[in-house]
């Protein structure tokens, strides 16, 4: 019986080749159309803000203690003044269906100084007669960004979750810290906590999935990143990038600013901020964290935009210089001592 030839009929290369170019092409334009749809389907809002620079004389110039502004009408920014405080920092505000979250509590505990929590509850809408429930974290354990909470525990219907490691770990159920993600769920709005240690140990960052707000608390800001365990901190930023690389980011919101709009820093606890940069980052600056903090080179560092320093190892290199120089200086007037001792004694005997 004769057989069938089913051989399939050869492809010229060329056209494969061609085939090949076009599926490229159109996976391209695929995960460009991929990407466009999750970010249109974000919740937008307006960075359209200008934050008080502070005053050159705070004693004479009277300033509001915070400043608010509504990112959209479920999103608020809120910055304690630098009169109030050179920290200035920032604090947010996310509203969900059932339960709101706040950010970070600020710099100053004293609620005639600064009115925190009776700003934030009257943001909150009611939830019939009760207001929304609320939860207080922190990006982390420094006190300005937790000096505030002790305006909450007495407020009903608040949670405010410790700010030491073991409450952070605790409370977000983190098992392998820092790696692992948790959520925190406000009704129609859920939040991811992705560990970031690396300037302090307990820092974590917020990424909200209905704006595409990622708050990165000192973890990135545009202000000196303090480094307190690089290889803690550039294992935080591949954790955060791998996460965030394919997701929408509308902004990145840290904890506060510190550079003018040409990149360069403050004085160390200046009160004055004129042409201050602005606060919102963007997702190019968080994918070109990582590369940043490996040119570190454990003192200080600029790289792009970022200014990366240990302060604990400047301080340690300073007190060692110094000590170098007091040394010198001691061993020197010792010598020119004994020399002249020396020089008046053959003086003497010369006079004999
Ligand atoms: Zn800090
Ligand atoms: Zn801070």
């Amino acid at each position: 019986m004769a057989t069938k030839n089913h051989a399939v009929p050869a492809i010229p290369i060329g056209y494969t080749t061609c085939l090949r170019h076009t599926l490229h092409v159109l996976l391209a334009l695929g995960t460009l159309l991929e990407a466009s749809l999750a970010r249109s389907q974000l919740v937008p809002g307006s960075m359209d803000v200008h934050w008080n620079g502070g005053s050159q004389d705070c004693k004479a110039v009277v300033q509001p203690p915070i400043q608010v502004h509504a990112y959209n009408p479920r999103t608020f920014i809120l910055r304690e003044n630098l009169c109030a405080t050179f920290e200035a920092p920032f604090i947010y505000l996310l509203v969900g269906s059932t339960k709101a979250l706040l950010i970070d509590s600020g710099d100053v505990a004293d609620p005639k100084l600064m009115p925190l929590a009776s700003t934030v509850m009257q943001l909150l809408p009611a939830d019939g007669p009760r207001k929304t429930a609320l939860l207080v974290v922190h990006t982390h354990r420094h006190l300005d960004h937790r000096a505030g909470d002790e305006q909450f525990p007495h407020l009903s219907n608040v949670q405010v979750v410790g700010f030491d490691i073991d409450s952070v770990r605790h409370f977000y159920n983190f098992t392998d810290w820092p790696n692992g993600l948790a959520q925190i769920n406000l009704g129609d709005r859920m939040v991811d906590v992705i560990p970031t240690p690396g300037h302090n140990e307990t820092e974590v960052s917020f990424y909200d999935r209905n704006t595409g707000l990622f708050f990165s608390g000192d973890f990135l800001m545009p202000a000196r990143l303090l480094v307190s365990d690089s290889s803690a901190y550039l294992a935080s930023a591949q954790r955060a990038t791998a996460f965030l690389r394919d997701r929408p980011i509308s902004f990145v919101l840290g904890g506060h600013i510190e550079l003018d709009a040409d990149g360069e820093t403050f004085p160390w606890e200046s009160q004055y901020h004129p042409n201050e940069q602005v606060l919102q980052m963007t997702k190019d600056d968080l994918l070109a964290l990582p590369a940043a903090i490996t040119s570190f080179n454990g003192f200080y560092t600029r790289s792009g935009k970022f200014v990366l320093m240990d302060p604990m190892r400047i301080l340690i290199a300073l007190s060692v210089f110094a000590g170098v120089i007091l040394i010198a200086l001691v061993m020197a007037v010792v010598l020119y001592l004994r020399r002249r001792r020396v020089a008046r004694k053959s003086y003497a005997r010369v006079e004999i």
